[in-house]
């Protein structure tokens, strides 16, 4: 075989491997489905599922609705990676955009495009396998480069709040103004509810002790296969972080964005969700000391020479003030907000604010409202209504 046919064919085997497996049980909905390997050193949800994915064949349990297995950077898994040529989880908001991939002639285009593609066909194939109408459950397996204890990440929808609080682990709200182009809001964009679930660190034998707890309690909870009483009780216990680390909601602080990992070296020593108190020094970018700018929890801090996200800090938020914004979110202040000095409407869903006028509060107002806001630049916000 040439090199060029050997590749084909290398591609179409990767293809047919797209979803890993699926299963049906009676009746229509609800359908799970679980992204695993997006970044390709972060093998614990797929040995997770495949356990799985035994245990119910062995057992025979009849199902309700469906599950299915879709492979994430099927390359940078075989070679061990996080990615080969861009993160995977980064590119899902360059479609029809300039920085689409698409007008790049083939050989400058990321390995990581092609994968994405063949994923977004398979998420429109599955959702084409069914009736309109049926519940769609998407999740997203990943784990940490730093030790951890298990956490939901989700984007701050009342639907994703309603699923991720089923789960005895911290969450964390309202990831996608921090972190863009992910899978997870890709999903929500099209309308369905989607979390992502972080295991711990990427080789600790917990992790995979984790995700097979926390898609048990998936499956379970959608009503997709019942569970006795010990086994939710066994999955709860194995999914709870340790005392110090409250499962309630935080959302983010503050967000060190790196331009070289290769230039960037987190401290020695710090555990995901560790309190750490302002001027705390956190890591070197160039040779250059970095403190903590608040006081709040260290959060995925980076210790591996791949990605963007140098760490964040996080903190509480409370379930009160969640609640009342929950209530607002339904409410018709909408429509008044307009009215505020310095804000402009853009669009049906979305605008404009001139900090340079709209001081004070302008972004706690709409966060409350559910809104998603985004640094136009200095002195410009754009907030989206989710
Ligand atoms: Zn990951």
């Amino acid at each position: 075989m040439s090199n060029q046919n050997q590749q084909k064919s290398k591609n179409s085997e990767r293809k047919k491997k797209r979803i890993r497996w699926s299963k049906s049980g009676n009746g229509k909905g609800p359908v799970i489905v679980v992204f695993v390997g997006i970044h390709g050193n972060e093998p614990a949800g797929l040995k997770a599922i495949d356990v799985i994915s035994e245990k119910i064949d062995e057992t025979g349990q009849k199902m309700e609705g469906s599950i299915y297995v879709v492979s994430g950077n099927i390359r940078a898994m075989e070679e061990g990676v996080r990615y080969l040529d861009t993160d995977l989880n980064r590119l899902w908001e360059l479609y029809n955009t300039q920085k689409d991939f698409s007008a790049l002639n083939g050989e400058k285009r990321p390995s990581e495009f092609g994968e994405s593609l063949q994923i977004k066909h398979a998420i429109e194939e599955i959702i084409n396998e069914h009736d309109e109408g049926e519940e769609f459950i998407f999740t997203d397996m990943h784990t940490t480069s730093s030790r951890s204890c298990a956490f939901i990440m989700l984007n701050d929808t009342i639907e994703n709040r309603e699923l991720a609080r089923t789960f005895p682990v911290p969450q964390i709200l309202g990831i996608e103004e921090n972190i863009h182009g992910t899978l997870l809001s890709y999903i929500n964009n099209l309308g369905h509810k989607a979390i992502g679930f972080e295991a711990g660190a990427h080789l600790d034998r917990l992790s995979v002790k984790r995700s097979e707890a926390f898609l048990w309690l998936l499956i379970h909870n959608s009503r997709v296969l019942k569970l006795n009483e010990q086994d939710i009780e066994k999955y709860e216990k194995s999914l709870q972080a340790h005392p110090g680390v409250p499962d309630t909601y935080y959302e983010v602080k503050y967000h060190q964005v790196i331009q070289d990992a290769e230039k960037f070296e987190m401290i020695e020593g710090f555990e995901n969700f560790d309190q750490i108190e302002k001027d705390t020094p956190l890591a070197y970018d160039h040779g250059e000391l970095i403190r903590a700018p608040v006081n709040g929890r260290i959060f995925m801090p980076l210790y591996q020479k791949r990605g963007r996200d140098g760490f964040l800090i996080i903190k509480e938020v409370s379930e009160f003030w969640l609640y009342v914004s929950a209530y607002l979110r339904r409410s018709f202040l909408h429509r008044y907000l307009k009215y505020l000095p310095g804000v402009s409407v853009l669009s049906k869903h979305s605008f404009e604010v001139d900090l340079r006028i709209a001081r004070f509060l302008v972004k706690d107002i709409f966060h409350l409202l559910g809104y998603r806001v985004i640094d136009k630049n200095e002195h410009t916000l754009i907030c989206y209504r989710r």
